[in-house]
């Protein structure tokens, strides 16, 4: 169900509970700014997802609010992320869904790493 990402922040959703150690991942990277992690439901053969530390709902919300220390961290932690996963040579894809156009479904600002195949077009038909 998507979400309304102009809500306030949940503390109670999944990824949260993830951050704190509540509910489980499989945990590809973690530092100070950012956690990765393999979607639980993988849309390709590479599927990671990587969240801030920070209490943001959306990318919107993380662009407006968030910390030039934040924002460069989480951003050099998704590039990290990509080159670990050897994603660079054969190239993937980087997406964050926002609010009830994109699907939004969790309300924590994640961005979706997809690789290991090409990956056809952007947007489905
Ligand atoms: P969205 O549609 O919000 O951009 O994507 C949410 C993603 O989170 C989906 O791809 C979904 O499979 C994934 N997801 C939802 N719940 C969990 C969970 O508990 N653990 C993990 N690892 N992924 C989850």
């Amino acid at each position: 169900m998507p979400i309304d990402a102009t809500q306030p922040y949940d503390p109670d959703n999944i990824f949260a509970k993830i951050l704190r150690g509540e509910i489980p991942c499989k945990k590809v990277h973690e530092d100070e700014w950012a956690l990765a992690f393999h979607d639980i439901a993988p849309q390709a053969p590479v599927h990671v997802l990587v969240i801030p530390k920070g209490a943001y709902v959306s990318w919107d919300d993380f662009s407006a609010r968030a910390s030039a220390e934040e924002i460069a961290g989480f951003i050099r932690a998704v590039g990290h992320v990509a080159r670990e996963q050897g994603l660079v040579d054969p190239g993937y894809r980087l997406l964050a869904n926002v609010g009830p156009n994109g699907g939004q479904e969790v309300p924590h600002l994640h961005v979706h790493l997809f690789g290991g195949k090409p990956l056809g077009p952007m947007i489905a038909r």
